[in-house]
């Protein structure tokens, strides 16, 4: 079993962070902004606005349970559609969307959920869309080393892009990586993209 702890994005912390050094940041950036925090519903926004980045940029480690393959099975074990929603290092809007993540097994097997909880850690901290992506198909390269081919597919609505800026609504950024077999098989690459329900062409 290993406990999935290294490459975390950058962070904010609450147990570590300076929480009041922060909210009192927080309040000058929306006064300095313009915003008049003494009415009722901006009182206590710079402190929550500090909680609630300390809550959705801290990963929580967890332990990726395994098992023995026992019945000997080699054809791809993907989890399809994980919902995530992320913070964008570049602006801090979130990026909303989801990722399908799948491998060759080898003697060993990952617990399912664990393929969700890979999503879930790499979409804690600060991130760009690519670095999920590639974090995903490292820390599965990590928790399964004997595997012989990862698939990560992630595809994400970016605020960023819909909100300001281009205004660009309905768009969607769509990232893909190879690990192993499927790296240098275009046949493997369109059986995952047929598995992950994709209608793109590998
Ligand atoms: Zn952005």
């Amino acid at each position: 079993m290993t406990v999935i702890e290294t490459r975390a994005p950058a962070t904010v912390r609450t147990v570590g962070a300076d929480v009041t050094a922060a909210i009192a940041a927080a309040e000058q950036m929306l006064v300095a902004l313009g915003v008049d925090t003494q009415v009722e519903h901006l009182r206590r926004t710079a402190e929550r606005m500090v909680l609630s980045y300390g809550e959705v940029l801290t990963p929580a480690p967890f332990e990726a349970t395994g098992f023995v393959n026992d019945a000997d099975h080699q054809g791809f074990v993907i989890v399809r559609d994980v919902a995530f929603a992320a913070i964008c290092a570049h602006h801090l809007l979130p990026f909303v969307g989801s990722a399908t993540v799948g491998y060759l097994p080898g003697a060993r097997l990952l617990g399912l959920s664990k393929l969700a909880r890979l999503v879930e850690y790499a979409t804690r901290g600060l991130q760009v869309q690519e670095n999920v992506t590639q974090q995903i198909a490292d820390g599965l390269q990590q928790v399964v080393p004997d595997q012989c081919g990862i698939g990560v597919i992630v595809e994400a609505e970016h605020l960023c892009i819909t909100l300001r800026g281009a205004k660009a609504r309905g768009t969607s950024t769509v990232t893909s990586t190879w690990r192993g077999a499927l790296e240098h098989d275009a046949t493997l690459r369109s059986e995952f993209f047929s598995l992950a329900g994709r209608r793109f062409r590998a």
